[in-house]
């Protein structure tokens, strides 16, 4: 029987880094030499190995991801069975995220990374990207969307977030948990999630630039006020539990909201913003009643893409207020 072909994209991270003459780790490998480290994947899939970009996780862009997904929805056309994209960690729970959101295929794409460079006692790369190709290959994670397998659990790219600067662990998936893990060389999945909406975005789309800010303690609002003076198109405000702002700016929220879309996330660590339980001045019954769009269980970086998204694909208020409501 012939094995699944998978198309593998590396774009840097901590997996391809190597010690720099000048000082610390800086990329260096490609997707062809980190499949060739790892002989076992020649008996998981026939591998394709592309290396589009060579640079560290913060610096890449949603741009450049529209063009990674672009590049993989091409590969889909072009027969292959799954995707793998391998990265640096800082940024997976975004781009695993935006990847869910630009790619409408049954075939799974799966984003991986490293918490420790190729040269590190203990290096986990070599395991990610066995795992993650474990998975890319597998039938069972057809339908789950975007996936980050790491740690060998498997994270619904709307839930996964890093939650550690230096732990092998590092990725954790608050509600609904990892949606599963490989053990014994298969993927085995315990829990299945819907899917979110797609936007088709052509690679080299012009993307409208959101902001996000987070509420804090005596929080005067001064980014908020200063967002759409900015240029910006839109607001993501991670607010203070379920939703929340000080009372005192809770009118300039609303009048900002009157000006662009204006997301309300949550700061916290899990669970949705509540949109009918509090009734003061700045809580999310205030905010929702002055505009705002509730973001479900999304965290704001993610709220900052999925929002980004619908505004580069011309949706209006309520299709945007009904894209989150997905989330709920
Ligand atoms: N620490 C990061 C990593 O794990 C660096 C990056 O995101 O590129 O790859």
């Amino acid at each position: 029987m012939s094995l699944p072909r998978l198309l593998v994209l590396s774009l840097g991270g901590t997996i391809t880094m190597k010690r720099d003459p000048a000082g610390g780790i800086v990329p260096a490998l490609g997707a062809a030499d980190l499949v060739a480290a790892i002989p076992g994947l020649a008996d998981v899939a026939e591998i394709e190995a592309r290396s589009p970009l060579k640079l560290p996780s913060p610096s890449l862009t949603p741009t450049q991801i529209a063009g990674v997904a672009a590049e993989i929805r091409a590969g889909f056309k072009a027969g292959f069975d799954g995707a793998v994209v391998i990265q640096g960690t800082d940024t997976i729970e975004e781009t695993a995220f935006a990847l869910d959101l630009l790619i409408e295929d049954e075939r799974p794409v799966v984003v991986t990374g490293a918490m420790r460079g190729p040269e590190a006692p203990g290096a986990d790369g070599p395991a990610n990207l066995l795992s993650a190709a474990i998975v890319a290959a597998s039938a069972a994670a057809r339908g789950l969307g975007a996936l980050a397998v790491l740690n060998d659990e498997i994270h619904a790219a709307r839930a996964v977030r890093k939650a550690h600067t230096a732990l092998p662990s590092a990725f954790v998936s608050a509600a609904p948990g990892p949606l599963g893990l490989v053990a014994e060389g298969r993927a085995r999945f315990h829990a299945r999630l819907p899917r979110g909406p797609h936007f088709e975005l052509p690679g080299g789309t012009d993307l409208p630039r959101v902001a996000l800010a987070k509420m804090t303690l005596g929080d005067d609002g001064g980014l908020v006020a200063a967002t759409p003076d900015l240029g910006y198109a839109g607001l993501v405000i991670e607010g203070m539990g379920a939703g929340h702002v000080p009372a005192e700016i809770a009118d300039m929220v609303g009048y900002v909201a009157s000006k662009i879309p204006v997301v309300l996330a949550s700061r916290t660590l899990g669970g949705p913003v509540f949109t009918k339980t509090y009734g003061y001045a700045g809580s999310e019954i205030d905010l929702l009643a002055r505009g705002l769009i509730p973001a479900g269980s999304l965290q704001g970086p993610k709220a900052r893409l999925l929002l980004m998204f619908a505004l580069a694909a011309g949706l209006d208020r309520d299709e945007v207020a009904a894209a989150f409501g997905v989330y709920r």
